[in-house]
């Protein structure tokens, strides 16, 4: 539940002074309040079991499949919602401490001079309002007359093999996407209508031109460059390498790896940019992305867990998902005719997968039955399929959950095992 990264409770506790957040004791819950001088209030009735998911009758659930937004994206930090708890108490301008929030996020991920960034509801949030400042600019009128276009620049290229359903998020200014594929097509596709090049980080290695080479064309003809890379940490690093490749404007989500708040996400990339985007975000009205609101909370809230991310061992992290990976794979293939099979995608989700198959000589279940099984059983857990079977990942488990997976995996393969 809350305890699951690492704090123990005493450590918590002894951490109080500056925190806040939820504790749960002997059949009951406390939350701390720094506005009650950091005291225990009992919380009673919704959520006073401590579970308020089961209170809701809804089923938490293992999950084996990464940081699914369907899922919950991934589990907060403690000392973020402490923070985000602190954050609560205040009032204060929106706009003053985006930018404020912005400089020392770009201070912390070391941007290169002229950059800076906003908070924003999450990856999808930053490229509609990313976008949307690109067409408006600064200007009033046309801020507010958005998604109608008229005026305005209207067209945005993107490779073929990076259209996905998040350039709904692009679609939704109102600019038309122009699909290419060679670096001709880019060519002939460039126009006085142009407002962006977009590229979607994962897809990488499946189009002609490559993340570095995109932004080069884009810049060489006059257009500005925006990099989709949503779930692209780990590594660390990239946090920082799409903005000193030159891409006018990045997206990350701030709910996946980072485990900042599950509605944050960050829009990166040259001021001016980055300004005209805010203009185009909650909390100003009459804009499109005023339906992308972000909160106080979950602006300080971002920067906080960037910190905690920046000063992670991300060396022992990837250490234990590969362990984690292990028990699971050396208990699992003592059934006969299971198989395992290791990877890590490039980019976006880099760490490790593991892919389980079986021989249906042996064990007679479809992957999507076994997925089914996994998911109705107690506890529940949540795997994804692959053609051949079943491809879980670890980074998102909790300890101890890689023993409850291997077991429930065991038991299913023997159930449908064929004798002989
Ligand atoms: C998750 C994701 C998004 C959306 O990010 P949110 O932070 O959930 O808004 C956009 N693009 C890609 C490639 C993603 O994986």
């Amino acid at each position: 539940m809350a305890f699951n990264d690492g704090w123990n409770r005493r450590t918590f506790l002894g951490a109080l002074g500056a925190m806040a957040g939820m504790v749960f004791g002997k059949g009951k819950t406390f939350a701390f309040s720094p506005a009650a001088g950091g005291a225990a209030a009992p919380v009673s009735g919704f959520g006073a079991s401590g579970n308020v998911y089961e209170e809701l009758g809804v089923t938490t659930v293992i999950n084996g499949q990464g940081t699914m937004t369907m899922l919950g994206g991934s589990l907060g930090r403690l000392e973020v919602e402490a923070v985000m708890a602190l954050a609560a108490q205040h009032f204060v301008s929106i706009p003053e401490l985006e930018v404020a929030a912005g400089k020392r996020i770009a201070e912390m991920l070391k941007l290169p001079d002229g950059y800076s960034a906003i908070v924003t509801s999450g990856a999808a949030a930053a490229m509609t309002s990313g976008l949307a400042g690109i067409l408006t600019g600064n200007d009033p009128v046309f801020i507010e007359q958005l998604p109608d276009l008229t005026g305005m620049k209207s067209e945005v290229i993107i490779q073929k093999s990076h259209r996905n359903p998040f350039d709904h998020q692009l679609r939704a200014t109102g600019a038309k996407l122009v699909v290419v594929e060679s670096r001709e097509d880019v060519k002939r596709a460039i126009n006085p209508k142009t407002a962006m090049m977009h590229f979607t980080n994962f897809a990488n290695a499946d189009g002609q031109i490559k993340a570095e080479e995109w932004v080069k064309l884009a810049h060489e003809n006059q257009i500005l460059a925006f990099i989709d890379a949503a779930a692209d940490t780990p590594p660390v690093s990239h946090l920082w390498d799409y903005a000193n490749m030159g891409y006018d404007l990045i997206a990350f989500s701030g709910g996946k790896a980072i485990r900042g708040p599950q509605c944050a996400g960050i829009l990166m990339g040259k001021k001016e940019l980055v300004a005209n985007a805010l203009l185009n975000n909650s909390p100003h009205e009459d804009t499109l992305g005023r339906s992308s609101k972000v909160g106080k909370e979950e602006i300080v809230g971002m920067v906080k867990a960037l910190e905690l991310y920046l000063k992670e061992d991300h060396e022992a992290l990837n250490k234990e998902w590969w362990r984690r990976l292990d028990a699971i794979s050396v208990q699992i293939t003592r059934v006969p005719g299971v198989s395992t099979a290791f990877s890590v995608p490039d980019v976006a989700n880099h760490v490790p997968h593991l892919e389980i198959f079986w021989d249906p000589r042996k064990i007679s279940i479809s992957p999507h039955d076994a997925s089914h099984a996994l998911r109705a059983g107690k506890p529940s857990i949540v795997l994804a399929t692959s053609e051949r079977g079943l491809f879980t990942n670890s980074f998102m488990l909790q300890p101890g959950e890689e023993k409850i997976i291997a077991e429930q995996l065991t038991q299913l393969f023997k159930a449908h095992g064929l004798a002989g």
